[in-house]
């Protein structure tokens, strides 16, 4: 059995690799991936922002941005924030503003404009806006989960801060809740048939994402994400299938892929994620996943046995 660190480091490495994979047939229909590709299944590159192989996008470097942030203060920024302090919170603004000013390969609207917001207003959130359903704060969320493992509070808590900087819709906060739970049990091991079951109990709870029958719909809007999402997750339990089935739906395939390979990563472990894949991410990207996912675990595993107990 995998442990906790292969679990993790398999979900944001296979969230990598989805990223990667996804981004080539990114805006494309169905049919026209057929037409081009066949069925798409390896890691080229190209599509519409012009990649190298390999090469990742806004998906995995505002993830980067988000745990680097979160390495930055430590286990006494992660407490102050939890005692309402929101110092971490502007801390974490400050590493979007970062990210976005080193002109990233992409950068979705609406964590644009929720960037810009930041940077002219200084505000941690905007106000609800039916135009922030997009699926970007769900898409980078992956640090504050593993930071916070161990404490659902503090896991809801960080989520929800982070998310609210550029995005402010109960379904955007509904989404990164939810993918953020299901991913905290697969990194405690569990199964592909509970894994079916939790996903049936929690659309019966947020039935706007029910994906029973799967409409086929996968783009940005964090309903058809999510459905896109939990749909090729439940169909198949082989970490390859489920994400060459994800990506090649296209639309907004190299979101929809990273999270695919995030929670599906997280089921099997880095050391079962298929190494012609793996071996096409640049090393240095391996290397920055990997020296994050293992601060952001000790800074959880401290914050656990710094925290008062907590009755289940
Ligand atoms: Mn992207
Ligand atoms: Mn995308």
């Amino acid at each position: 059995m995998p442990d906790v660190f292969d679990r993790a480091l398999g979900a944001y490495l296979g969230f990598a690799i989805g990223d990667a994979l996804g981004a080539t047939v990114e805006f494309m229909r169905p049919r026209e991936i057929v037409a081009q590709y066949g069925v798409h299944r390896d890691i080229i590159g190209g599509g519409w922002l012009k990649l190298a192989r390999g090469q990742v996008t806004d998906d995995t470097t505002m993830s980067l941005a988000l745990g680097d942030a979160l390495l930055q203060g430590g286990s006494p920024a992660l407490r102050q924030h939890a005692s309402g302090d929101d110092t971490l919170i502007r801390r974490i603004g400050d590493a979007y503003l970062r990210w976005f000013k080193n002109k990233p390969v992409d950068c979705g609207n609406t964590c644009r404009r929720g960037i810009t917001r930041y940077l002219r207003e200084g505000t941690l959130e905007g106000p609800y806006s039916p135009g922030d359903g997009g699926n970007g704060a769900l898409m980078r969320n992956l640090p504050a989960v593993l930071v916070t493992l161990g404490d659902d509070a503090a896991f809801a808590r960080l989520s929800i801060a982070q998310a609210r900087l550029t995005h402010h819709h109960p379904l955007s906060d509904a989404a990164t809740l939810g993918l953020g739970r299901l991913l905290v049990s697969l990194l405690n091991g569990m199964s592909h048939s509970t894994c079916q079951q939790w996903a049936a109990q929690w659309v019966s709870n947020n039935p706007a994402f029910n994906f029973t029958p799967y409409r086929g719909y996968a783009t940005a809007y964090v309903v058809d994400t999510v459905q896109t999402v939990l749909h090729y997750l439940m169909l198949h339990e082989d970490f390859e299938a489920a994400l060459i089935a994800t990506v090649n739906q296209g639309d907004d395939a190299d979101t929809t892929g990273a999270l695919v390979g995030m929670l599906a990563g997280a089921r099997c472990g880095a050391a079962q994620l298929p190494q012609r894949w793996l071996q096409r991410l640049k090393p240095e990207m391996v290397l920055a996943i990997t020296d994050q996912t293992s601060g952001l675990l000790a800074l959880a595993g401290e914050l656990c046995v710094l925290a008062p107990h907590q009755p289940h």
